[in-house]
């Protein structure tokens, strides 16, 4: 093996490990690129050896050096091609595919069998691919392109084409063929447009208050503020809007705390019993202006392994929903069980009320999800309370489940592990 290729390949192996290790997308573009760049050197430096050495040249020494390093490269070249998660497309100067990774054949359909030979166009009709290998035949490098794919499941791909001209890879004269790299960012999509809707609907959330709490200020500047009556009457619904920013902006912190990690749970064996009285002594008010009666069933010696702030947390949403979205005389019932199998430990809070129609049931414990908008916010909810109850019972290691029925209620189960 000569020196040069020793380095190369050495080369290769680093940037392949870069691609291995490195979380970066685009660390991992351009190692990827650079292992197939330096591979198609080899390749092309093999080729010209092979059709330049004079007879005199060609000894056994040399010709057993250049097997070894043939053996070596092609190895190498075979375990970058297949161990890579991003697809790699190589067509020649007439667009036909002259080498490709299994990432590729995923990507095009693996029921296509090998891609090699086959022609670009075959092997897709969506023009920004084609228009980015063509840009890189005329030697222009394109990168950022967006591709996605429309099978059951919707991937999209970051595509970046680069041009390999006849003396050597990523040149911009006379391109002999296109190297593509399509790296898989679907998941970065999701989190982006998931953050997108998380940003506009804070946004939202906080300008309907806000807007309440501007236009009463502003009817007061303009001279109500001397009629007593319209400004005792002004007042409460300012503190109403004010609160309402406030324990939105509180459950935002709340959840984006748990969700990223920062809220500790320490579980412990916990009497469940005093647990559910404290709840519901704190929320009697509130039953008693729903003329809702809160019942607690669980046995005494009931003990559950929790979190006891985050258990408390938990409950008191819970039970305020069911206050909240029940009807005058309606009940709401707090009950245990343990699981069948021993394993866990369930709570129950049922109500009386309206119920959810079952089409809402599978996206309700997801942030800002409510069934009636409107009903939510006259009640002074924030839309983030089964969100909050959902993650801190993951962070447990457990569940939440809810059955409903229209017009009959609700039943939310928490599900907590036992250690
Ligand atoms: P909110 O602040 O609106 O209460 P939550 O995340 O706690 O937000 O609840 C989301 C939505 O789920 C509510 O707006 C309501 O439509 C529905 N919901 C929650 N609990 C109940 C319940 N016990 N009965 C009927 N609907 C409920």
């Amino acid at each position: 093996m000569t020196k040069r290729n020793a380095l190369l390949i050495s080369a290769s192996a680093v940037a392949v490990a870069v691609a291995l290790i490195v979380p970066s997308l685009a660390v991992r573009t351009i190692a990827a690129v650079a292992v197939v760049a330096i591979a198609l050197a080899l390749v092309i430096r093999a080729y010209r050896n092979s059709h330049l050495a004079s007879p005199a040249e060609d000894t056994s020494n040399s010709q057993d050096n250049s097997q070894a390093d043939s053996f070596a490269f092609s190895k190498l070249f075979e375990a970058t091609m297949s161990g890579m998660r991003e697809g790699l497309l190589v067509v020649d100067k007439d667009m036909r595919v002259v080498a490709s990774n299994p990432a590729a054949h995923k990507l095009f359909n693996l029921s296509r069998g090998n891609l090699t030979e086959q022609r670009l166009t075959e092997l897709t009709r969506n023009p920004a691919i084609y228009g980015a290998f063509l840009d890189a035949l005329k030697g222009i490098e394109r990168s950022g392109v967006k591709v996605q794919t429309h099978g059951q499941d919707r991937l999209i791909f970051d595509l970046r084409v680069v041009p390999i001209g006849g003396d050597g890879v990523a040149s911009r004269n006379a391109a002999k063929g296109a190297l593509g790299v399509f790296v898989d960012v679907t998941r970065l999509e999701r989190l982006e447009q998931v953050r997108q809707e998380f940003l506009s609907n804070v946004s939202h959330e906080l300008r309907t208050p806000l807007t309440a709490i501007l236009a009463f200020v502003e009817t007061l500047e303009g001279g109500a503020i001397e009629d007593q009556e319209a400004a005792r009457r002004f007042l409460p619904i300012i503190r109403k809007n004010a609160s309402r920013m406030h324990d939105l902006i509180d459950d935002i912190l709340e959840l984006s705390a748990i969700e990223a990690g920062n809220v500790p749970v320490t579980a412990q064996s916990l009497a469940l019993h005093p647990i559910v009285n404290d709840v519901v002594s704190s929320l009697t008010s509130k039953a008693e202006a729903g003329e809702v009666t809160v019942t607690n069933y669980v046995a005494e010696d009931a003990r559950v392994y929790a979190d006891a702030r985050r258990l408390e947390q938990m409950l008191t949403n819970l039970i305020d929903n069911a206050i909240k979205f029940n009807r005058k005389g309606g009940t709401v019932s707090v009950k245990y069980e343990p699981s069948r199998d021993g394993r866990r430990d369930r709570i129950m809070v049922e109500d009386t009320g309206e119920g959810i129609p079952a089409q809402h049931l599978e996206r309700l414990f997801e942030r800002f999800y409510r069934v009636d908008r409107a009903r939510s916010r006259e009640k002074g909810g924030t839309g983030l309370g089964l969100a909050i109850v959902k993650h801190l019972a993951l962070l447990h290691g457990g569940e939440i489940n809810v059955k409903s029925e229209v017009g009959k209620g609700s039943a939310f189960t928490v599900e907590l592990p036992r250690p």
